[in-house]
């Protein structure tokens, strides 16, 4: 096992790898801006290094600091969390490159995976389903480009090859738009993404959103931990994740969970990863992988007693997986709320001091967050300050659990999306489950 690693990361995540680190005797460093020295895990932390000022570009995407930081602090690994640099290849390579373990698969994969094109193509090779639509880059040739939406039929969703974040796509509904509509998501992910390449394929009117989480190590041994339903989302962003997915039975687990693994041992893949489908009508449609560790793994983690980052750290440092697929059980529901400082009326972040918290407790409540009294919540980076996690028996117990535990939950000096939270908790259509992924905006008014 490693010595010492640094988090490139902050705020909950950041937290989280680092009471995983705790628990396995590994030191940790801190990498932090300079705005963020009152950061919970900065606190923690053994050693802490400040990397640059609070613009991002300038400290959480900083490639030679972050590595700088590891030399300086004789670490051995870098854990690269979710979002900032932990889908970035070169990131990847250069710790690498430097003589360090990166926490993550290669940089060949995430290379692969980071560019839609080229991972829907690996994917429909492994014997994954698709979204139909041919999957190739779009020329500037007017005809073929209507030509293949006449084909696959409209709706169409044109979409940027190194999208992400839920941003980079356009929806078609006319062949009139069509044109315009390339244009406009090709310019857009220029801008945006630093790669204008986009591709086409159906826009599915009515599905959820289900993803399988995975775990591979050096060793060839691949498992799937099952499934989580993320169709509850506002801008293609998710709001509130459960495990397991309503409905979905165990031949479907079974089938697409060995479908993945399957596909995981075809690329070659190392470390956590998730294979997100789009699920309609009974059928799977892949439509990316993330090949990190992700916001809502803790319901996973809930349902099946498995530590995913604890798993990250062991794999990168060499051992094998902790369990067979077959040692793998599934345990009650677990559902996650993500908390954000946000006005919930309008969804403007509410960055400002926090005066007050209290955090709920009870049978299968967990809080993951780095709030606490007197923390000021800064505006330079994603508004979300925290997740809520309730396990139960079944649904409704879980529901119910979340209901009493966003209830006791005190957060004062800043506005919070908890007054959403709590209303959809007890809304008719969740508690039914199932809802697709327009579920929520429509619920909303915003679409
Ligand atoms: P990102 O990398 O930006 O998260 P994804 O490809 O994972 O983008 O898609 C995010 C969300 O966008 C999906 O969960 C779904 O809500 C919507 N989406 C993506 N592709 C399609 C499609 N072909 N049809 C309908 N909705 C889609």
């Amino acid at each position: 096992m490693f010595d010492k690693i640094v988090i490139a990361n902050r705020g909950e995540i950041a937290l989280r790898i680092l009471r995983a680190c705790r628990e396995l005797g590994i030191k940790t460093v801190a990498v932090h801006s300079d705005v963020d020295r009152d950061l919970k895990h900065v606190r923690l932390a053994d050693e802490a290094v400040c990397i640059g000022p609070a613009a991002s570009a300038d400290s959480y995407l900083n490639i030679p600091a972050i590595i700088s930081a590891a030399e300086v602090t004789d670490a051995e690994a870098i854990h690269p969390g979710y979002g900032f640099l932990s889908e970035n290849a070169d990131f990847s390579e250069k710790v690498a490159q430097s003589g360090f373990t990166f926490i993550g698969p290669s940089a060949d994969t995430i290379r692969m995976m980071g560019d839609k094109i080229s991972a829907k193509k690996a994917m429909k090779k492994a014997g994954i389903p698709c979204v139909p639509g041919n999957g190739n880059p779009l020329g500037n040739n007017p005809k073929e480009n209507l030509r293949m939406a006449s084909d696959i039929g409209y709706p169409v969703i044109i979409k940027a090859a190194g999208g992400g974040g839920g941003r980079g796509m356009r929806t078609v509904h006319t062949e009139a738009a069509l044109l315009n509509s390339i244009s406009l998501t090709k310019a857009e992910a220029g801008t945006v993404f630093g790669n204008s390449t986009v591709y086409m394929e159906k826009f599915l009117e009515d599905p959820r959103h289900i993803e399988f989480q995975i775990m591979a190590d050096s060793h060839g041994n691949v498992i799937h931990l099952g499934e989580r339903d993320c169709s509850m989302q506002r801008r293609h962003q998710k709001v509130i994740e459960e495990a397991p997915a309503p409905g979905i039975t165990e031949e479907e687990r079974n089938r697409m969970g060995k479908l993945c693994t399957d596909a995981c041992k075809d690329i070659g893949y190392l470390g956590a990863g998730t294979f997100e489908f789009l699920y309609e009508r009974g059928e799977f449609f892949f439509i990316e992988m993330n090949t990190r560790v992700q916001v809502e793994h803790p319901v996973t983690e809930m349902i099946t007693g498995f530590d995913i980052v604890k798993e990250q750290l062991r794999i990168a440092a060499g051992l094998e997986l902790s369990m067979t697929q077959d040692e793998v059980t599934f345990t009650g529901h677990a559902i996650e709320c993500r908390l954000n400082a946000e006005d919930p009326t309008n969804f403007m972040p509410c960055p400002g001091v926090i005066d007050q918290f209290h955090m709920p407790g009870g049978p299968g409540i967990r809080c993951e967050t780095h709030i606490y009294n007197g923390y000021k919540v800064p505006p330079y980076y994603d508004s979300m300050i925290g997740k809520l996690i309730a396990h139960g028996d079944d649904r409704n117990s879980a529901i119910a659990r979340m209901k009493t535990a966003l209830m006791e939950m005190v957060i004062e000096g800043i506005k919070t999306n908890i007054p959403l939270q709590s209303e959809l908790m007890s809304d008719n259509g969740f508690a039914a489950g199932g809802q697709n992924i327009h579920y929520l905006e429509k619920k909303l008014g915003l679409s």
